[in-house]
């Protein structure tokens, strides 16, 4: 028999708090009461605050972000169209193969896994398209796969420099509500996110923000869609309801969680999770481990993905740290599965949660043999706790 807390360290599901789980704890309602669109209405317009959009609209679907994937392609673009992406994970690779499964004719850039978007390579694309061939780019703002995060903002400027009408598409699911992510500032066009991740919720809602010229695509985009299409929630959400039977329980979740984040404010969202990110961080580097991001411009404050060292599997550490001490740790997917394992640090967290998983971590890693001094990795997370508190607290204030 297991005793304690389940100890939860991939990167989504994260944490519920108990704020979240005691807002669900509701009967359930009828979604077509007179009074539903007071509840619908400013939850919908919450939300808009943390894409940081003014201009946009959110639409929430009864879903997993990937249905958000397919509510962004389906609803603006054709097939045969050409859409200009970049693989570097998992995720950007499973973006990529719902593009193709919808005969979309992708030019996928092959990155090395451990870095992000290429911007470089996007310029010189963008750059030779002089008819406009290229109709949206796709950029993975948080590959998590490999604990990877992208200059959005810098695609958005290729694409004002080169003065290019294509739409601007971001996978944000890890990065929504946990590092900073502006819509209309970066001039997305397309944010997709899920409620099981930075939102601290369970699974199963996609919550996208779309721009007004995304949605003026609609009429023009040729790709079948029924479910997600745009118009049929417009209609509907106009006047606080939704084209089918809404996730009424789920969004009474969804409605706590953005009260609890517009208390902690995003940008004291963002820092905290950037102060504990670089914990987990230090305490690689302490275990003597490289992480799978190149270099610091590609850092995740939401998840770090450790490479263990040559001759060490790592599902062997994650296998140990759930059965042994019940804590889950993200596996290595696809070209990095037995390389890494992943430390997810998002959503409602602290430092003593991060200590934990450090901690858990270590005793995993001791059983299976990999070689480090106890207690160097958690040390040094303390000891860059302890540090940066004063410079937190300002920053918090
Ligand atoms: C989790 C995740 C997804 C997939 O979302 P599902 O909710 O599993 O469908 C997509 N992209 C990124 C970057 C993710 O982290």
């Amino acid at each position: 028999m297991k005793t304690g807390y389940n100890g939860l360290a991939v990167p989504g599901p994260t944490n519920m708090p108990f704020q979240i789980r005691q807002a669900m704890e509701v009967a359930l309602q009828d979604h077509r009461a007179p009074d539903f669109p007071d509840f619908t209405l400013p939850l919908l317009d919450g939300l808009k605050d943390i894409f940081m959009t003014r201009t946009g609209r959110v639409f929430i679907y009864p879903c997993s972000g990937t249905g958000g994937w397919e509510a962004a392609i389906t609803n603006t673009l054709s097939e045969g169209d050409t859409v200009l992406a970049s693989i570097f994970g998992q995720f950007s690779l499973l973006w990529v193969d719902l593009c193709r499964r919808f005969g979309l004719d992708v030019d996928a850039i092959d990155v090395e896994w451990g870095k992000g978007v290429p911007l470089a390579e996007y310029r010189r694309r963008l750059a030779a398209d002089t008819d406009h061939q290229i109709k949206a780019v796709l950029v993975t703002h948080n590959e998590t796969a490999t604990g990877v995060t992208s200059d959005v903002a810098g695609v958005r400027k290729i694409l004002d420099e080169l003065n290019h009408p294509a739409l601007l598409f971001v996978d944000g699911v890890s990065s929504v509500a946990s590092i900073d992510f502006r819509m209309d500032e970066w001039g997305v066009d397309v944010i997709v996110s899920g409620s099981q991740k930075g939102f601290m919720m369970p699974t199963g809602l996609a919550v996208i923000g779309v721009s007004q010229k995304a949605i003026n695509m609609g009429p023009q985009a040729g790709l079948p869609r029924c479910y997600f299409d745009f118009q049929d929630m417009i209609k509907t959400n106009d006047q606080g309801y939704f084209p089918y039977t809404p996730a009424a329980t789920l969004l009474h979740g969804l409605r706590a969680s953005v009260d609890m984040l517009k208390e902690e404010g995003l940008q004291n969202v963002f820092a905290r999770h950037h102060r504990l990110a670089s914990g987990v961080r230090a305490a690689a580097e302490a275990w003597g481990l490289r992480i799978c991001a190149k270099g610091p411009e590609w850092h995740s404050d939401t998840v770090t993905a450790i490479l263990v060292p040559d001759g060490f599997d790592a599902n062997d550490v994650i296998r140990t740290a759930y059965h042994s001490y019940n804590l889950s740790l993200g596996a290595g997917l696809n070209k990095v599965a037995g390389k890494v394992f992943r430390i997810g640090h998002l959503g409602w967290l602290n430092e003593i949660m991060v200590l934990q998983s450090l901690g858990g971590v270590e005793l995993a890693m001791r059983d299976v043999g990999i070689p480090f001094e106890p207690g160097a990795g958690v040390g040094a997370a303390v000891r860059h706790f302890s540090d940066d508190a004063d410079a937190f607290r300002t920053a918090a204030e």
